[in-house]
């Protein structure tokens, strides 16, 4: 896989943090997954994270503290996460941690059609924004629009290109709200994306303000 486009820094410092929505923390954790350099740039983020917290922190820990964190690893919880086994593989696009939600090839999802050639699978995560699946046929784009918030998307399958680039399999597109984008899916099969945002979007032209009751993007 020849991943491209990244995570910011700001993004891997938040996901460190604990302090994504769901969505968002999938996604990020869906890319690291397969991109050895954003896992390297999260280790990175986590410790500066400790480094923070030991700096802002300073509690007076219990006498018996020590002992309380080795009873800990001699226990399940302190089994390291590392050694759960991973879910038998259902579909080589879809990375391990987006497969437990899932839970089928991508081809045997209920996709329900938004207009003819794009289809979305809403993960219904709750909270303010939205993670959904998106499949737009070759040719098709998305309405042009900006967003209120921040929007994550990671290409699955097939690739789009939009005025910051081309995007194909295993590449994010970590966008904020000074970015208006029209993505056109140009390969020569559906462009199957992963897109959580913490906000609705914001489209700009009559056409989007026209179907976006419709399509709830
Ligand atoms: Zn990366």
């Amino acid at each position: 896989m020849n991943i491209r486009h990244h995570l910011d820094d700001a993004t891997l410092l938040v996901y460190a943090a604990g302090s994504l929505s769901e969505g968002m923390s999938l996604l990020v954790a869906s890319h690291i997954d397969r991109c050895a350099h954003c896992q390297v740039r999260v280790r990175q983020a986590e410790a500066v994270g400790g480094a923070l917290l030991e700096e802002l922190t300073p509690v007076a820990l219990a006498p018996d503290a020590l002992d309380q964190v080795l009873a800990l690893l001699e226990t399940d919880a302190g089994v390291p996460q590392a050694r759960t086994p991973r879910p038998a593989v259902l579909d080589a696009d879809i990375p391990a941690p987006l497969a437990q939600y899932l839970k089928k090839p991508l081809d045997e999802l209920d996709w329900r059609t938004l207009v003819p050639g794009v289809r979305q699978l809403d993960l219904r995560l709750g909270g303010p924004g939205a993670t959904r699946l998106l499949r737009i046929a070759p040719g098709l784009s998305v309405p042009h629009h900006s967003h209120r918030g921040n929007e994550l998307t990671l290409i699955l399958r097939g690739s789009y290109s939009d005025e910051l680039g081309r995007f194909q399999a295993g590449d994010v597109a970590d966008l904020d709200e000074q970015i208006s984008h029209q993505p056109i899916s140009d390969s020569g099969e559906d462009c199957i994306c992963l897109i959580a945002t913490d906000a609705p979007l914001r489209f700009s032209g009559l056409m989007g303000r026209l179907v976006q009751p419709f399509i709830g993007l």
